[in-house]
C-alpha cells in the first residue's frame, strides 16, 4: 500500500481477523494452530459515513502471527452499546478496524481528548485482514457430503469487513438455537433447546453444551424468563401495557419520543444483528378500531420514538393533549407485531396504583442490576429482561424506566447518564440516595465515594505530597533498592516491576 494512504503514522503491525461465526471462538490461531490468548487492543474503527472511535476491546491473540482476532457478534454489541449513547443513528452501518492505537496514547486521549493528527502519529494500520473459514463439524446436507473440517486456515481477504458472506456450512447452532426457540410455544428449559436442536442436527463440536450455552447466552432475543427456562422475546412481550408520557403541549408535538421499554416492545429486535434485526415500522391499532403504523425514527441524541402517520395525529390532536397526559401502549400479540394504543389524562389516572406500579419495577430492576454485580449494566439491557419477565403484564402500567434507572445504576456504582436523553428530568443533582443503595444492597449500606474514600491512606491522597513513603532509614544513610519483575508465564509481554527497599520486611 502506498504511504499517503495509510491513516496511521507507525508501521503497519497487526493481522486482524474478523470471526464472525458465533460457535467459533477462536481458542488455537487459524493460521498456526498454536494456543491464542486473550489481549486488549485499542481498535481504531472507521464507521461509515464519517466516524472514527477507539474502542478498547478484548481479543484474542496469537503472538506468533501476531493476529488479532475479534469476535463479530461482541465487536458490534459494543459498537452499538458504544453509539446508544453518542450517535445511534450510525448503528447497524459498515466498520472496519483499520488500526491499533498505543494503549498509553488511547488512555491519554480517553481523558484529553486527541486531534487527529495525534491520533495518527499513535496509531499502525493493520498489516493484513484474514478472513476466518470454519466449519462446524459433522453435519452437511445430504447432497453435499463433505470431509468434516476445522478451523481455518485463514486467508487474505478484502478491506471491508461489514457486508460478510453467511457461512458456508447448514449447521449453524446459533441458527438452530434461534429457530429451536421461535417455533417453541413455550418458553423452554435449557435441556430442551438442547434436545431439540440436537434432534435437528448432531452437535460434533468438544463440548455440545458450551456451545449451545453460548449461542443461547449471546442472542438478544432468546431471553431467561425467570423460572429457569428461555423465550422468544418478542412472544414474552405479549400483554405488555406501557407508558408513553406526552412531552409537549397539543400544539407542540411533531414525533412521539419512546422510552426505552417501549421502543424495546415495539422493536424487540433493535440490537440484533443485521440478519435477524427488524426495524420496520409498528403496526397499532387506534382506539376506533382503525390500525395505523409507526415507523421507528431517530430524534436526536439518543432518542427514539415515531413521526407516526397523519391519522394517528388527527386521533390525537382530537383529543387536546396537554403536557402529563399519556399514552398507553399494549402489545396484543409481540411475535406477530401487533400493538394497540390508548390515551390517558393525568387527571384520570389513579395516582396510586401507578406509584405502585412503578415502586414493583423499580424492584425488579433493581434485582436484576444486583445479579448481575460481575458485570456494569447498562439502562438499555434492563428494559428486554423486565419484558421478558412479564412484569409489564399488568393492566396499570408504571412511570418509564427512565424517570429512576440513571440513580438506580449510580447507585450501583455504574453506568451514569449522557446529557440530553428526553424531555425528562435530568440527572439527579445530589449524590445517590441513601434509599437506593439500601435497595440495591440491603439496610445499613453507606455510600462509598470512590472521589474521597474515607479510609484512604495518606500516601493516596490527592496533593502535593502523593507519593511513597520514604524509610525511616532514609534520611540517615543511602539504601539499597530492588526491582523485581514479575511476568507472566502464558503472557509473556504482561509484566509488574516491584520496587522494594533492602531493608522492607514483610
Ligand atoms: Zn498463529
Amino acid at each position: 500500500m502506498p504511504r499517503s494512504k495509510r491513516f496511521g503514522q507507525l508501521p503497519p503491525r497487526y493481522r486482524f481477523a474478523l470471526n464472525l461465526h458465533a460457535d467459533y471462538r477462536a481458542s488455537r490461531c487459524p493460521r498456526c494452530n498454536r494456543l491464542t490468548y486473550p489481549r486488549k487492543f485499542a481498535l481504531l474503527i472507521h464507521v461509515d459515513p464519517d466516524e472514527l472511535r477507539v474502542l478498547g476491546k478484548t481479543c484474542k491473540f496469537c503472538s506468533h502471527c501476531q493476529l488479532i482476532i475479534a469476535h463479530q457478534d461482541e465487536l458490534e454489541a459494543e459498537l452499538a452499546g458504544h453509539f446508544q449513547q453518542a450517535r445511534p443513528g450510525v448503528i447497524g452501518n459498515a466498520y472496519l478496524v483499520l488500526g491499533t492505537v498505543e494503549k498509553a496514547a488511547w488512555r491519554k486521549g480517553l481523558k484529553q481528548g486527541q486531534t487527529l493528527d495525534e491520533l495518527r502519529a499513535h496509531t499502525a494500520d493493520i498489516k493484513e485482514y484474514l478472513t476466518i473459514e470454519y466449519e462446524p463439524v459433522g453435519w452437511f446436507p445430504a447432497d453435499e457430503a463433505k470431509a468434516p473440517a476445522q478451523p481455518g486456515p485463514a486467508r487474505p481477504a478484502g478491506r471491508r469487513a461489514a457486508a460478510p458472506k453467511p457461512p458456508r456450512p447448514a449447521a449453524n447452532y446459533t441458527e438452530l438455537v434461534h429457530q429451536v426457540v421461535r417455533e417453541a410455544a413455550e418458553p423452554l428449559s435449557f435441556a430442551e433447546i438442547f434436545e431439540r436442536v440436537e434432534a435437528l442436527a448432531p452437535i460434533t463440536t468438544k463440548n455440545p453444551k458450551a456451545t449451545l450455552r453460548n449461542a443461547v447466552s449471546q442472542s438478544r432475543l432468546i431471553r431467561p424468563t425467570g423460572d429457569g427456562r428461555y423465550g422468544w422475546l418478542p412472544r414474552l412481550i405479549t400483554g405488555a401495557v406501557l407508558r408513553v408520557p406526552f412531552e409537549a403541549g397539543s400544539a407542540g408535538a411533531r414525533a412521539i419520543r419512546f422510552p426505552y421499554e417501549v421502543r424495546d416492545a415495539l422493536w424487540p429486535a433493535f440490537f440484533e444483528v443485521q440478519k435477524r434485526g427488524d426495524r420496520s415500522p409498528a403496526p397499532v391499532q387506534l382506539p376506533d378500531g382503525r390500525w395505523t403504523e409507526w415507523p421507528l425514527d431517530h430524534l436526536g441524541q439518543s432518542n427514539w420514538g415515531t413521526r407516526a402517520a397523519p391519522e394517528f395525529w388527527a386521533w390525537l390532536r382530537g383529543l387536546g393533549p396537554r403536557r402529563g397526559d399519556s399514552l398507553i401502549v399494549t402489545a396484543l400479540d409481540g411475535a406477530a407485531r401487533r400493538f394497540a394504543v390508548a390515551f390517558e389524562r393525568r387527571q384520570a389516572r389513579d395516582e396510586a396504583a401507578v406509584a405502585a406500579r412503578t415502586a414493583e419495577i423499580k424492584l425488579a430492576a433493581a434485582e436484576f442490576i444486583r445479579k448481575r454485580q460481575h458485570v456494569s449494566t447498562l439502562p438499555w439491557e434492563i428494559a428486554p429482561h423486565l419484558l421478558a419477565t412479564g412484569c409489564y403484564r399488568r393492566p396499570v402500567p408504571p412511570e418509564p424506566l427512565e424517570t429512576f434507572v440513571a440513580d438506580l445504576l449510580k447507585a450501583s456504582g455504574g453506568w451514569s447518564p449522557a446529557p440530553g436523553r428526553g424531555g425528562q428530568a435530568g440527572p439527579p443533582e445530589a449524590g445517590p440516595g441513601e434509599d437506593l443503595a439500601e435497595l440495591l444492597f440491603g439496610p445499613g449500606t453507606a455510600v462509598y465515594d470512590v472521589g474521597a474514600p474515607p479510609d484512604l491512606p495518606a500516601e493516596y491522597r490527592p496533593g502535593p505530597a502523593r507519593g511513597p513513603r520514604l524509610a525511616r532509614s532514609t534520611a540517615e544513610r543511602p539504601l539499597a533498592a530492588y526491582t523485581l519483575r514479575v511476568t507472566h508465564r502464558a503472557y509473556p509481554d504482561v509484566w509488574r516491576d516491584l520496587q522494594l527497599a533492602a531493608e522492607q520486611t514483610l
